[in-house]
């Protein structure tokens, strides 16, 4: 075990990559690096880690800024959710930790949004607590080494795979170690065709040895990809205004801005925007008029289909606002209001600036 968590760090020191978080002790940079890093590539996180840090340098500045102006900083990087537990994290370190994040992995739980990976993460890199860090690409690389054929999704996995990362460890710093078995993941254990002919571990991995390279990390099957379709309502006055509406269900786009909209009944093979129950309650039913025909769309999510149509439609009175969510703002403000990417394409579509 020694041996191999040695072979790693030599690895690790030649190898990684030169990435901000990693120039820094700081918990709350580390924090924020490992919340966008969530479901996120590298590349695509980068820009909104720098994006975050020089807009809010420390956790005083988060929780000073208003929520609207973070979920729009957020928009495009999806799980939404990240967002809000980060603000919600963030006020309680303040009120209860007077602004020091705890330095255990087990006090960082109880944070929200908070789960054993990103706390054994800010744990290990920032605070030196011996707790590793088991990512997707810990599973595999630990799951090839040592044919751990446990579903790296099911429940037991976790403990199973920390234990064994653990026994690695020991003796080692524990956040170098933990960023290397992610790296080497990340880099040189990949998903598809690893280049296990030239690998520091040719004589040491059980997988390369039988053979049986692609069959681990092993997954239980996924679950099944909901569908869901929506007729979305894009209103305009004569004024230049425009009825968005706020997300306030408990769901992926929870807080963020769309336009009204009505559930598409698949069953119908027709839909007269005439009937439509959505403009009824606005009391718009016979105050309209439709611009060109209706935009498609699928977009897909990690669980879900959404099958969209957008109806672009002009308006001469003005909409009977039923709900405090429904909000009747200037089109050129639009850009200020946080939305979920299957609006942001559809307004990029339409050469409406955001
Ligand atoms: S030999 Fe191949 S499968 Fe094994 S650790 Fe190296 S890259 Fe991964």
């Amino acid at each position: 075990m020694e041996e191999t968590g040695n072979i790693l760090l030599n690895w690790y020191g030649k190898n990684k990559r030169v990435l901000p978080w990693r120039e820094t002790s700081d918990p709350y940079k580390i924090w924020l690096s490992e919340i966008i890093l969530q479901q996120t590539r590298v590349n695509q996180g980068m820009a909104y880690y720098l994006k975050f840090v020089n807009n809010y340098p420390d956790i005083k500045t988060l929780v000073s800024a208003p929520a609207d102006e973070v979920f729009k900083l957020w928009q495009g990087l999806g799980y939404y959710n990240r967002a809000e537990n980060m603000m919600k994290a963030a006020q309680i370190i303040m009120s209860d930790y007077g602004g020091e994040f705890p330095r255990t992995a087990n006090e960082l739980k109880r944070l929200p949004g908070i789960g054993n990976y990103t706390a054994a993460a800010i744990a290990s890199i920032a605070f030196g607590e011996s707790v590793p860090v088991v990512d997707g690409n810990v599973y595999r690389w630990l799951s090839r080494m040592f044919l751990m054929g446990t579903p790296i999704n099911s429940a037991a996995a976790r403990k199973e795979f920390a234990a064994k990362a653990s026994g690695i460890m020991a003796g080692h710093p524990p956040g170098i170690f933990s960023q290397a078995m992610m790296e080497f993941g990340a880099l040189y254990c990949v998903p598809e065709s690893p280049g296990c002919s030239r690998c520091v571990f040719k004589g040491r991995c059980q997988a390369y040895e039988k053979g049986v390279v692609e069959a681990y990390p092993v997954k239980k099957p996924k679950t099944e990809v909901k569908k869901l379709s929506y007729y979305y309502f894009h209103i305009e006055t004569t004024d230049g205004k425009v009825l968005i509406h706020k997300r306030e269900r408990t769901d992926i786009w929870k807080n963020l801005y769309d336009f009204p909209s009505e559930v598409f009944d698949a069953s119908q093979p027709s839909f007269s925007i005439e009937k439509s129950k959505l403009l009824k309650s606005l009391k718009l039913e016979n105050a309209f008029e439709l611009t060109g025909e209706p935009s498609r769309y699928v977009h897909r999510l990690t669980h879900r289909i959404i099958y969209a149509r957008f109806f672009r439609i002009k308006i001469k009175k003005s909409p009977f606002l039923w709900k405090k969510s429904l909000l009747l703002v200037d089109q050129k403000d639009l850009k200020k209001y946080p939305v979920p990417r299957l609006i942001e394409r559809y307004l990029q579509d339409e050469n409406i600036l955001i």
